[in-house]
């Protein structure tokens, strides 16, 4: 997903640019630190708000821009993500 919302947005062809790699390192040490492991709920309804803030307001834009193109990469993920998010997004 970020490299989706990378390369859209910063023109990333092959690998990520220093930002985005940043911020999937980040993502992907607390995912692995997440109590929930793979079970894991969206982290919109993560009871364990693991992101600090400036790393959250990153990950939800990046979630906001890749959600709703998962549809054509992941079906049932994205089905599944759509319908535990809120819909406060206009
Ligand atoms: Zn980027």
């Amino acid at each position: 997903m970020i490299r989706m919302y990378c390369r859209a947005h910063h023109g990333a062809k092959k690998n990520l640019c220093e930002d985005c790699a940043g911020l999937l390192a980040y993502a992907q040490e607390r995912i692995a630190q997440c109590p929930f492991g793979d079970g894991k709920p969206v982290c919109n309804k993560c009871t364990v708000h693991c992101y600090n803030p400036g790393m959250r307001a990153r990950v939800q834009t990046v979630m906001r821009y890749a959600g709703p193109r998962m549809i054509w990469h992941h079906p049932i993920l994205a089905i599944r993500h759509l319908l535990r998010s809120p819909t406060s997004d206009p």
